[in-house]
């Protein structure tokens, strides 16, 4: 066969294997020839799943065989045959689940994340499960247990994190789209890292359930695809009501391809001035700016807006998120869940089991959390952070009464190198300023690449969007990349 398939959009993918140009097998095959090829430089994976995989692609080929022969193509499911990996800190039932973290040990998960649930119904094949930071604790994936993730475009770089491994994957067109968790910006970063296109849904527009809990409040599932219109396909089938989170939204899921291609003209489009501080690296800002104008040119109106409570997000996530961790993460004790360790008394078995368990991004979290919400502290830190997230969440909504997007960078920096940050963590923190607000007000947010540096690495913007307003992220989205190619570019492997 001379086309490459790990080239193909999955669109391509569709109509390719509906034409018979080749089969979901040979689809697969390709793909993990190319994993199998780059993952000792890349490791993007925890976890592969070759076999349910391959039989998973006979299957979707004897399906595909029978529809031919009855003339039922058109009765396929959507993602019949497309490979997918999903980060591991997401279930799949029968494949093991670490969380990037000693403490689950093999942990096999017993069923399957709702959202990839309906990508599975709708024919999707589970290639395989993807680093994460430990617990999503992290911007960088080295935080994970399993070693760190390599950035394909400078493997002396990080992909960014804690999704770090299913935006590598998809960058090195390892799969054509990637599950991912954003908490604080987990999708988002590592998206802009490796200049894919990743898309963090409103909060409670995906299920939740099979999501490891982290901070419940914030945390959200979304994908890394390479463009905005494959985005828009798969956020389409994740989406919806789901019976098992109480905090799914009970809201009809639009058809996201749907005036997708109508372009900007008219769209206000919010620059946050708070968002253009001093220290964010000069070829980001003018990169964004650069990718504001075309905005102009395509139409859209540009109106300089402001979030006055932007300088906040950093202190207020970094207590709300390390508050709920602390309560979430009780439950990996030995008892209810994790690989318990030591012979000793009841408790020395909790000590054990969580001081060898957790690393040490995990346990600074569990501290920070575990002293904001400790009797006569709790008013002064989680208390008052809860206050202050609502004056962000306020300024969002005071924005958005006049502008319909806010465009503006995803991180201050490139990829930065595997270690910078090392002894650090504040450092590592900040990499989250522009993307922990779009959590700690629920709304959405997409990251795509709209550039590269000097050194060769993607720059990436990121437009908010008006709660459950997903659809216009997409159409704004889709404007850029019909007019620009930026996102066709790749790393050269
Ligand atoms: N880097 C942030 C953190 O460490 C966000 C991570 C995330 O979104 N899961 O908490």
């Amino acid at each position: 066969m001379s086309t490459d398939l790990t080239r193909l959009s999955i669109f391509e993918m569709q109509a390719g294997l509906r034409a018979g140009a080749f089969s979901c097998s040979e689809l697969l095959e390709a793909h993990l020839l190319r994993i199998h090829a780059l993952e000792p430089r890349i490791h993007a994976f925890i976890t592969l799943a070759e076999e349910s995989a391959r039989a998973e692609a006979q299957k979707a080929d004897a399906r595909l065989g029978e529809a031919r022969k009855s003339d039922q193509m058109d009765q396929l499911p959507t993602l019949l045959g497309i490979p997918i990996a999903v980060k591991d800190l997401i279930t799949v039932k029968d494949m093991r689940c670490s969380c990037g973290s000693n403490v689950l040990g093999e942990w096999i998960a017993p069923f399957t994340a709702t959202a990839v649930q309906r990508l599975v119904d709708a024919g999707a094949i589970i290639i395989g499960k993807t680093n994460t930071d430990e617990f999503a604790m992290g911007s960088s994936t080295e935080t994970s247990a399993f070693g760190p993730t390599f950035n394909p475009w400078d493997t002396s770089r990080v992909p960014g994190g804690s999704s770090g491994g299913s935006a590598a994957a998809v960058a090195a067109r390892m799969v054509p789209a990637a599950i991912g968790s954003d908490t604080g910006g987990s999708i988002r970063q590592p998206a802009a890292f490796c200049g894919v296109t990743g898309i963090k849904p409103s909060y409670g527009r995906v299920s939740r359930y099979g999501l490891v809990a982290y901070g419940s409040s914030l945390d959200s599932m979304g994908s890394f695809t390479r463009t905005a219109a494959e985005s828009a396909l798969l956020l389409g089938i994740m989406a919806g009501l789901d019976k098992m989170d109480s905090t799914s939204a009970d809201r009809p899921v639009p058809n996201y391809h749907k005036g997708m291609s109508e372009g900007v003209r008219g769209l206000r489009i919010g620059v946050p001035r708070e968002y253009f501080i001093d220290g964010i690296q000069s070829e980001i800002k003018t990169t964004i700016k650069a990718a504001i104008e075309t905005y102009r040119e395509l139409g859209a109106e540009i109106v300089e807006i402001s979030l006055p409570h932007t300088k906040y997000a950093l202190p207020v996530y970094y207590l709300i998120a390390p508050a709920e961790a602390s309560a979430n993460l009780a439950r990996y004790d030995g008892v209810r869940f994790g690989a318990r360790q030591s012979t000793g008394s009841m408790v020395e078995m909790f000590f054990d089991t969580r001081g060898q368990g957790f690393g040490p991004e995990v346990k600074r979290r569990i501290m920070l959390g575990t002293y904001a919400l400790s009797a006569g502290y709790y008013d002064a830190y989680y208390g008052q952070a809860q206050k202050v997230r609502t004056l962000i969440k306020q300024d969002f909504e005071k924005a958005f009464e006049t502008v319909d997007v806010i465009a503006c960078p995803v991180t201050p920096t490139t990829a930065f190198k595997i270690g910078e940050h090392g002894d650090d963590p504040l450092a590592m923190y900040l990499e989250d300023v522009f993307t922990l607000p779009a959590n700690l007000a629920g709304v959405p947010g997409i990251a795509y690449p709209v550039g590269l540096d000097s050194n060769n690495l993607p720059i990436g913007m990121q437009l908010m969007g008006k709660p459950f307003q997903e659809e216009t992220l997409f159409r704004a989205v889709q404007a850029y990349q019909s007019n620009t190619k930026f996102h066709l570019q790749s790393a050269n492997l």
